[in-house]
């Protein structure tokens, strides 16, 4: 694995990434987006997943009840599905990702970036997919590590 000089594209492509994870529901906010040839091929932000909430809709006569408060801090406290998952299902639907490249972000509360380098449950699916470079943001740093 090498590290690699940040290009403008890069730059370009973290900076839409950091404003799509804006949008994520999630207390930590993380947006991704995978490029084949330096045209984006999916984007994605992490979300809560549903399976948990839809353990407590109880149906009472034909008629959905609203959540309650515990099913709703249990869908607030549930695992998420993380950014760059989401963009490899959606990227893998249309093609190979062989060679593409995932650019990771996360912004705070504040607005700025985050540490977003790839955790350990996305990183081997990464490596599966033979993506071949993360952009990610790393203590004050745009990276680029080239995974083949
Ligand atoms: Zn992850």
């Amino acid at each position: 694995m090498i590290t690699a000089n940040i290009t403008n594209k890069d730059i370009h492509w973290f900076n839409i990434a950091l404003k799509l994870s804006e949008i994520s529901e999630c207390k930590f906010k993380h947006g991704a987006i995978i490029l084949l040839k330096g045209r984006p091929l999916a984007m994605g932000v992490n979300s809560l997943k549903t399976r948990n909430i839809q353990k407590f809709i109880k149906t009472t006569r034909g008629k959905k009840q609203e959540y309650s408060l515990e099913a709703e801090l249990r869908r607030k406290r549930a695992a998420t599905n993380h950014a760059e998952y989401c963009c490899m299902d959606k990227a893998r639907k249309s093609c190979s990702l062989k060679g593409t490249g995932i650019i990771s972000a996360r912004i705070m509360k504040n607005g700025t970036p985050g540490n977003s380098f790839p955790c350990v449950s996305c990183l081997p699916l990464i490596l599966m997919e033979q993506i071949k470079y993360v952009v990610y943001y790393e203590n004050g740093n745009l990276r680029k590590l080239f995974l083949t």
